[in-house]
């Protein structure tokens, strides 16, 4: 049975947080050009503040309409703050053998807050600076040598 569908967007997810217009959304490929892998995504954007944030796939099963925001609104300041977090965080769970839940508990633990908020999507600057702190002290601490650091190092974020 198909799921109802409806515009299930809180308004103040697609307010530019740095200027307080509402954001337009834009295909992956007018935001990025034809090439992009991304061309398939929606994303809200302001273009003033050159914030955005990416969609939800569309996904009739689960009846997404491709238009539901997967968190705030970023700047390229903060999108690239997000980035390095990522960088250093997925390796954890991919490659060192945590896994993902423990991964995500342990670092909402460090940020002192509940679990089911830590999604490196919604963090601020703020929060990814304390996040990249502690991983490069767990990072340190793990005493990772030969080919897992090297593997960790060459991990890339899909
Ligand atoms: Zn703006």
């Amino acid at each position: 049975m198909p799921k109802s569908r409806r515009l299930d967007i809180d308004l103040e997810d697609i307010i530019c947080p740095y200027c307080g217009k509402v954001a337009v959304m834009m295909s992956g490929r007018e935001l990025y050009g034809d090439s992009s892998s991304y061309t398939t995504k929606n994303y809200w954007v302001c273009r003033d503040c050159d914030a955005h944030v990416g969609c939800h796939l569309r996904n009739d099963e689960y009846g997404l309409e491709g238009n539901e925001p997967l968190g705030k609104m970023a700047n390229r300041r903060l999108r690239m703050a997000r980035i390095k977090v990522h960088i250093m965080f997925d390796p954890l769970w991919k490659v060192a053998g945590w896994n993902r839940t423990d991964s995500y508990m342990w670092l909402a633990k460090r940020l002192g807050i509940p679990g089911d908020e830590c999604h490196i999507g919604n963090f601020n600057l703020k929060t990814c600076a304390k996040a990249i702190k502690a991983l490069d002290g767990l990072r340190k601490l793990l005493n990772l040598k030969g080919d897992d650091l090297r593997e960790w190092d060459g991990y890339k974020t899909p």
